[in-house]
């Protein structure tokens, strides 16, 4: 397959809802292997279709080391069915070269998903870990939203955007996230 071109934040299909796979077909399985060869040639964690122009609910996540072999993880039709804590902690986004901000995520989540051969399976991540905050990363991005939508620190984050050349934050996409912060609270 191929290296795709990654959207960058301003582009309005990466604002768009993507739509649910009727069936692991051999275009769904293509794009699997555009977004793991434009993932890995962009030494990016995690890769979500809408970055690639293709607005369906798919995306690949791969979090092991360099030291380690490589170990891609493929989600179709994602939910996320069980979430818990609070952690705030830096991310960044292929579609936002270079702009790293902190953003609020749960710790612990839950997710029901299908593989590349259709099958179900269900995968658990916790304590923060790489892992559970890029679950939420790509998820996010199959419903329109942005990492920077749960900034911690709105001004920081404009700052960010404004010094590497990037659209300023959409400040009607902000989120709410009222369980969040209580969960931060307790911490
Ligand atoms: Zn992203």
């Amino acid at each position: 397959m191929a290296v795709k071109k990654v959207l960058k934040y301003g582009e309005k299909t990466l604002r768009e809802k993507s739509k649910e796979v009727h069936k692991v077909s051999r275009k769904i399985t293509d794009l699997v292997q555009d977004l793991l060869d434009t993932m890995y040639a962009k030494n990016g964690v995690g890769l979500a279709a809408p970055q690639i122009g293709t607005n369906l609910r798919v995306f690949v996540i791969d979090v092991s080391t360099n030291e380690e072999p490589l170990n891609p993880l493929v989600f179709i039709n994602p939910k996320i069915i069980k979430k818990s804590g609070a952690i705030v902690s830096e991310e960044g986004c292929l579609s936002f070269p270079e702009a790293y901000t902190k953003v609020k995520r749960y710790k612990n989540v839950m997710v029901k998903a299908l593989d590349i051969h259709g099958r179900s399976f269900v995968t658990e991540a916790k304590d923060g870990s790489l892992l559970a905050r890029a679950i939420q990363h790509e998820n996010d991005h199959l419903d329109g939203i942005l990492f920077v939508d749960h900034c911690a620190n709105r001004f920081e984050t404009e700052q960010i955007l404004e010094k590497y050349n990037l659209p300023p934050l959409e400040t009607d996409k902000l989120l709410e996230e009222p369980e969040l912060e209580k969960n931060l609270d307790d911490n």
